[in-house]
């Protein structure tokens, strides 16, 4: 222990004095029982003097490195162990306690501070424990100790523990007991009881005790008597019952109605709101009552719900009063009673039957279930463990090119690799898959179609038969109402339908080509209808789309209207108005004051909608098939609306906890009548938008084993323009399977002699669908030797999309790629001469077919199977990997593999890629520093797309390898492949916070730029190395990313035709 200097260094005398004194205590201190009382008081008074009334002395004894108050504090201990007359100890402690707790008043905290950590709550706790011994205790020396305890409890973090352990709590509450009418004593105990109860432990100890009860005895009505300590028994009321035992205490005791009684008395008294916090904390105590499932229901017996309910509207004018409106309605979403889904069944209502059901797998479990077992919640004790992600095995981070399997098997690949044997001698030069054209025989209905018939039914059109011409077409009766009856006079005066002439905005584009293409795509619920979205094509709008701007209070306003449903049961239409599960859905009686809904076509996902008020629907998604969750995507059609009228949409099955709908994302629509009238197209719409924890009860079946969860509702409202309309909602901009195959379809007509296209079909999917496989390259020059060497040899680049169906963002930027690949812009040409491209531009057909979110038809996420494929259930992934291992065989793995996804929770375009090095970073694996030797070379392709595309975002870039990821595309091909440069790249659903478009919505436009600037980067790869040998690039490349200058160095010996590409606001100057 420091010695308290005798003088300061400057030898000031009001500190020599001060410290003085100090020197004298403590050697009296040392003298124990022999020592002086009266003097050691007299000394220690003159201190305390000097320190209240000095600055400087405060200072000097107060600071964190003086030992001035251990001084004191010993002082005080010996005095008290000296029992030679307790009244003068008494007297000495009470004027001690006195005087350091005026000490410790005047600096809001931060002497407690220095008394806590120099012991000084051990102190009192036993001066607390020897007081409390004398019968009766001295009531001045427990007010002085008490109210010093409250000053010095919340700065102690080990208060609690403190008290427990020395005995004090008994000390207080027995104090409390002996003087509930005392308010002078009972404020300082109970505010030191309100520390002591933000310790569980004791809270559940003082609970035993009757502290509850003792508690409930202070709350009392309104009344401008006692306010401050009606608070502080509040606050220590709340605390107490945190604990779930305590909260039965108080539900045993009959005092939830209590409660909500002296809730409602404040609420209506206290008009000039001066008590805020005493409401505040009458509601923080049923908040933590309505924790354990008694309370919930004690307080809906007490029609809780009407009180807070009735309580909030009236507060909901006053903004200071949004603590109450809001912990109310955390209270009453807490309360209000669970439903569950209005379905019969959680499971997808469409089934697809599995050639085979392997035991352990999803499907077998999903169909074992008893009928309704998945809507319960029920006992299931799967943990989650999902805390530590990262891979942590150092022999699994390192890549291993394993070929997994015998060649011979393989060899069968090669024929999807022609041109890496092409000699180019033979006149044919391609074999274009014509397969596709061969379709399978069955009726399909187009909308154009049903303008044709004079009776408007639901024609069938054998294959072939219907060729509708583009043109004028009459539309009868908007809506869905295939196989309707009774429809044809309204028909005759239906709107005229011009398709809209979009050839010249979008080349890829044929609506005629897209009914062609339809009648080739197999669905499981055999749709037959084309949304007409898809059928007239979508053209980007030229104005920009910012994040919508959250209103305040939009979330609440909504809670509390869904809480009404519960107030008001009288204004409840409660009406199913469309129902995938009733066989003869969409056909629900029709008396013209509902809207009518369809999603039966392609890609469209809506299985039920009930009317819950004039102008409110409640919408319910289908699960993926073979499933009982992954629902996110929506695409649904909406008619017989009225112009001018705000209808609200809710959604009210979403799983995910939250949604970038809560920060500026808005849902997609497109009207018929705008796009027949030259604007076809998709635009960002919907106001009063949020998503949020909604009554619905989630099966912990459908939720990975997690019990009390709840679904989520996303809800918008919006209003309709046009008469006679027919509208389309969608949750991103749709991308159908037809609207693939027409858009290669057109990009082959494209195709000029130059470049080198081959379409072949991959395989087939469990639904009978063909999976595509795209082969671009450029020609070579001539039937040169050099020629054809340099294009057999040229690097592969794999590319793939929309495993996860729900991300169609990603077929957007994949078409982006596609057509900047077919162009004919010199950069194109180059990018062709430069590399093979082999791409997968759907690696989940069934998925985006069927309206799915995540899956297959199989039941599972695709992407987290290319570990080990299984050829039946996962034909496309099984035979994309084999093309991958074919290559590895031959020595020929692609420079670059990417997977295009989308995004559902952040905004921008951006990168997940593998790194070893930074996967160790950021574990806590000890590895050694050969371990460690990486090249950076995957860093390279990000950060230049970061340089040129203006959506990318390198900061939101990871190259971590987790443990939840290693069955996916990206780490697979890195690890089993060997690709080192093997990524997923992610684009967001809503927009960018950075960069050009920051604070806009992305649209298809963006996405594509997205696609084409990929292509750029690639070909900025190539050229920035000028290299064509491998290993030599990824050397190459690790120089690029160091030191700025090796960057300009190589730009300045670049040649001519590198300066052409490389603008001079976008040179590399990467800091890694
Ligand atoms: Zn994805």
């Amino acid at each position: 222990m420091n010695k308290p200097k005798m003088a300061t260094e400057k030898g000031v005398p009001s500190n020599s004095r001060v410290l003085m004194l100090l020197g004298q205590l403590e050697r009296m201190n040392g003298e124990a029982m022999g020592r002086d009382v009266e003097t050691a008081r007299q000394v220690t008074a003159k201190i305390l003097h000097l320190i209240q009334t000095q600055e400087k002395s405060g200072k000097e004894v107060m600071s964190k490195g003086s030992t001035g108050m251990e001084v004191i504090l010993a002082s005080l201990e010996v005095g008290l162990t000296n029992t030679t007359g307790h009244d003068r100890t008494l007297t000495t402690s009470t004027f001690y306690l006195h005087k350091i707790r005026s000490l410790i008043e005047v600096s809001r905290g931060r002497r407690a501070g220095v008394f806590v950590s120099k012991g000084g709550t051990g102190v009192l706790f036993q001066i607390l424990i020897s007081a409390s011994k004398e019968l009766p205790p001295s009531e001045e020396l427990m007010l002085q100790l008490h109210s010093l305890l409250a000053k010095v409890g919340p700065k102690d973090r080990k208060f609690g523990v403190k008290a427990r352990l020395s005995g004090a709590l008994n000390v207080t509450v027995n104090l409390l007991k002996q003087n509930l009418q005392n308010t002078k004593l009972l404020l300082p105990c109970l505010q030191v009881l309100r520390v002591y109860s933000t310790n569980s432990v004791n809270a559940i100890s003082l609970g035993k005790n009757g502290v509850v009860e003792l508690m409930f005895k202070i709350v009392a009505p309104y009344s401008k008597k006692n306010t401050s300590l009606l608070k502080v028994a509040l606050d220590a009321l709340g605390a107490l019952l945190k604990s779930k035992t305590n909260a039965r205490r108080a539900v045993d005791g009959g005092h939830v109605p209590i409660l909500l009684a002296l809730y409602l008395d404040w609420h209506r008294n206290d008009t000039r709101h001066r008590h805020m916090l005493i409401r505040k904390g009458l509601l923080v105590c049923l908040r933590n009552i309505t924790n354990i499932k008694l309370g919930r229901k004690a307080f809906i017996d007490a029609d809780g719900m009407r009180v807070l309910y009735n309580s909030s509207t009236e507060c909901l004018p006053v903004r200071t009063l949004d603590p109450l409106i809001n912990t109310s309605s955390l209270i009453m979403r807490k309360c209000f009673p669970k439903n569950r889904l209005p379905l019969p069944t959680i499971k997808s209502a469409f089934h697809y039957q599995l050639p085979h059901i392997p035991a352990a797998g999803p499907v077998a479990q999903l169909y074992s279930q008893p009928p309704g077992v998945d809507d319960v919640v029920d006992e299931s004790d799967n943990e989650e463990t999902d805390n530590d992600d990262i891979e942590t095995d150092l022999n699994k981070l390192h890549p291993k090119k394993i070929p997994g399997r015998p060649f011979e098997e393989l060899r069968v690949y090669e024929r999807f690799f022609v041109e890496l044997s092409e000699d180019f001698q033979a006149s044919i030069l391609f074999t274009v898959d014509n397969n596709s054209s061969t379709q399978p025989s069955r009726p399909i209905i187009v909308p154009t179609a049903q303008a044709l018939s004079p009776k408007r039914d639901p024609i069938s059109i054998p294959l072939g038969g219907c060729n509708p011409t583009k043109g004028t077409h009459t539309l009868p009766n908007w809506g869905s109402d295939c196989g309707s009856e009774g429809a044809e006079d309204e028909g005759a005066e239906g709107a005229v339908l011009e398709v809209p002439d979009t050839a010249l905005l979008l080349p890829l584009h044929d609506p005629d080509l897209y009914v062609e293409m339809v009648k080739g795509t197999l669905s499981v619920p055999q749709y037959a209808e084309v949304a007409y979205p898809d059928y007239f094509g979508h053209v980007a709008p030229t104005f920009r789309e910012p994040h919508l701007e959250r209103v305040y209070g939009v979330q609440r306003s909504k809670i509390f209207q869904d809480i009404e449903r519960l107030i008001h049961p009288n204004d409840i239409v409660d009406k199913v108005v469309y129902d995938l599960d009733i066989p003869s859905c969409p056909l629900i009686e029709d008396n013209g004051e509902s809207l009518k809904f369809n999603s039966q076509f392609e890609s469209g996902n809506l299985r039920k909608v009930v009317q819950v008020r004039k102008n409110e629907y409640d919408l319910v998604l289908n699960s993926d098939i073979n499933s009982n969750h992954y629902h996110q995507w929506f695409y649904f059609e909406v008619s017989g609306m009225r112009v001018g009228t705000m209808y609200r949409f809710n959604i009210i099955n979403c799983e995910k906890s939250n949604s970038q709908f809560n920060y500026g994302m808005q849902v997609l629509m497109y009207s018929v009548q705008e796009a027949i009238s030259g604007r076809p197209r998709w635009v960002r719409t919907g106001t009063d938008i949020c998503y949020y924890k909604n009554h619905f009860a989630r099966s912990s079946i459908a939720a990975g084993g997690q019990k009390g969860k709840s679904y989520y509702t996303m809800t918008f409202t919006t209003s309709f323009s046009h008469k006679d309309d027919v509208c389309y909602f969608a949750y991103h901009y749709p991308y159908t399977y037809s609207t693939l195959k027409m858009h290669l379809s057109k990009l082959e007509a494209l195709r000029t002699p130059q470049i080198y296209l081959r379409q072949d079909v991959l395989c087939e999917t469990l639904g009978g669908n063909k999976c595509p496989l795209l082969t671009i390259t450029a020609m070579p020059e001539s039937n040169s030797n050099d020629h054809i060497c340099q294009f057999r040899n040229r690097p592969l680049i794999f590319l793939s999309a929309r495993v996860h169906p729900g991300e169609t963002n990603a077929s957007w930027v994949m078409k982006g790629t596609l057509e900047f690949l077919m162009g004919t812009s010199p950069l194109a040409a180059s990018l062709r001469d430069a590399y093979i491209f082999k791409i997968v531009p759907m690696l989940n057909p069934d998925g985006v077919i069927n309206g799915n979110h995540r899956c297959s038809l199989s039941g599972e996420d695709l992407n987290r199977q290319w570990q080990s494929p299984n050829p039946e259930l996962h034909p496309t992934i099984y035979h994309t990997k084999s093309l991958l291992q074919y290559l590895a065989h031959i020595q020929r793995a692609p420079l670059v593999f990417c997977d295009y996804h989308g995004h559902s929770r952040k905004k921008n375009v951006f990168m997940y890629g593998c790194s070893v090095k930074e996967t160790v970073w950021q574990s806590n694996i000890s590895a050694t520093s050969s371990d460690l030797q990486e090249d950076l070379g995957y860093r390279a392709l990000p950060k230049i797309l970061s340089q040129i595309a203006p959506a990318f975002s390198m900061a939101s870039c990871s190259f971590v390898v987790e443990r939840s990821k290693e069955s996916t595309a990206r780490v697979v091909v890195w690890r089993e492949i060997g690709v080192q440069r093997s990524y997923t790249m992610e684009s967001t659903l809503c927009g960018c916070d950075q960069g050009k478009y920051k604070g806009l919505q992305i649209g298809t436009r963006e996405l594509e730029e997205m696609g084409a600037q990929f292509c750029v980067a690639l070909l900025r790869l190539k050229r920035l190395t000028g290299l064509r040998n491998h290993q030599h690039l990824l050397d190459l490349e690790s120089d690029i990313i160091g030191p700025q200058c090796k960057v300009i160095r190589l730009f300045s010996n670049s040649t001519p035709q590198i300066n052409h590409y490389a603008r001079p606001n976008l040179t590399l100057t990467t800091k890694v």
